[in-house]
């Protein structure tokens, strides 16, 4: 570099070396997609019963390791994803494999949800559901069992389409709710139009909560807020003992976090059957 300033040097170096690990991840990760997502996986986090403590559901989350062999985070890709108008595809394979994956283990039998996320720069076409009921149809999924997060975001547009989408979901049984509610962009119109059967909170509500009475409160605040609109509340991030006796105390109604499991492979789940109802 020919910058006479050292730290305009140090500084080009780094963002030339960012932007080129950037293009080359973006490199693989197409080509991963195209080549029939190979390289991702799922993985499942369970969800807890706050009453009986029992593992109720599972959130499917997906996992990429790229063509040189590292662990890329899914907030990177699934960004990437957005950007490249992949994120169908890649949500499309997430929930058909999640699908396949549960009744494999016969938990579609029991009293089990799986969740799985819907990122809201999509739209809910046509396509997308009759692609979503087909799957449910061949892998003999029950609609009511699946879980449809939708994460809360302005990037979220409840045009007369999309709602009518939303609502023919519903309509064949399936669940929605609303991911990651109370972080940056709050809308309470999304509450009217998504009719959603739960709130989830991120693991930023709990951070330090067990010191804050100001977060508890808030907390206390959203699970009646819920409850008043005949909604559950479920708490992500839940990392200790404390937090989770939090939760008893206020009534949450179901949780999920370090504290009872990291999202789990699948041979994992399956070793942990017993815990399911
Ligand atoms: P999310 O839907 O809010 O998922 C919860 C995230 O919190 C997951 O991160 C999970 O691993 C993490 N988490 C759960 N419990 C704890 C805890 O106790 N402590 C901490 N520190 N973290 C915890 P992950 O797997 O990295 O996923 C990040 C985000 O990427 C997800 O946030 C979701 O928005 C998105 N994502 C993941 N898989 C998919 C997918 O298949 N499709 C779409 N559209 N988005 C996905
Ligand atoms: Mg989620
Ligand atoms: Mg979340
Ligand atoms: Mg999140």
């Amino acid at each position: 570099c020919e910058n006479s300033d050292k730290g305009y040097a140090i500084y080009d170096e780094q963002a030339n070396q960012e932007a080129k690990r950037a293009r080359k991840v973006m490199g693989m990760f197409i080509s991963c997609v195209l080549n029939n997502m190979n390289g991702f996986d799922i993985h499942f986090q369970p969800i807890i019963d706050v009453r009986t403590g029992r593992w109720c559901a599972a959130e499917a989350l997906c996992r990429w390791t790229a063509t040189d062999g590292t662990a890329v985070s899914p907030m990177e890709f699934i960004h990437l994803a957005e950007q490249l108008h992949l994120i169908e595809t890649l949500d499309n394979w997430v929930s058909a494999s999640a699908m396949e994956r549960c009744v494999a283990l016969g938990l579609h039998q029991r009293e089990f949800i799986l969740d799985i996320n819907f990122s809201p720069t999509r739209q809910v076409k046509e396509s997308f559901i009759n692609k979503l009921l087909k799957t449910l149809k061949d892998t003999g999924f029950p609609p009511e069992k699946l879980n449809l997060e939708i994460t809360e975001s302005a990037k979220m547009n409840f045009d007369s389409a999309n709602i009518s989408g939303l609502k023919r979901l519903r309509e064949e049984g399936i669940v929605l709710s609303l991911d990651d509610f109370g972080t940056g962009y709050s809308n309470f119109e999304n509450l009217i139009h998504l009719s959603a059967k739960a709130l989830k909170t991120e693991k930023m509500f709990l951070d330090g909560i067990e010191h804050d009475t100001y977060r508890q409160y808030l907390l206390k605040m959203l699970t009646d807020l819920a409850h008043h609109l005949g909604m559950s509340l479920i708490c992500e991030g839940v990392e200790t003992e404390e937090q989770f006796m939090l939760l008893q105390k206020y009534g949450i109604d179901y949780a999920q976090g370090y504290y009872f499991s990291r999202p789990l492979t699948y041979d994992q789940l399956r070793q942990e059957l017993n815990r399911f109802v």
